[in-house]
């Protein structure tokens, strides 16, 4: 990882409304990090929900 890479992660963690969860609307740091994972903004209780239950 370079110097550029980490600044861009750093001011996406930064963006409160990437932290809100799609499906309960609750804002959780997880949110972020299951979207750079999964590509979907879900917190962890959700994203867990959804892998046991997938509509
Ligand atoms: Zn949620």
């Amino acid at each position: 990882m370079n110097k550029s890479d980490k600044v861009i992660i750093s001011e996406y963690q930064e963006n409160e409304i990437n932290k809100i969860c799609e499906n309960c609307k609750n804002e959780d740091q997880s949110v972020v990090n299951n979207f750079i994972l999964t590509g979907f903004k879900y917190c962890e209780s959700c994203r867990i929900s959804k892998t046991i239950f997938p509509i």
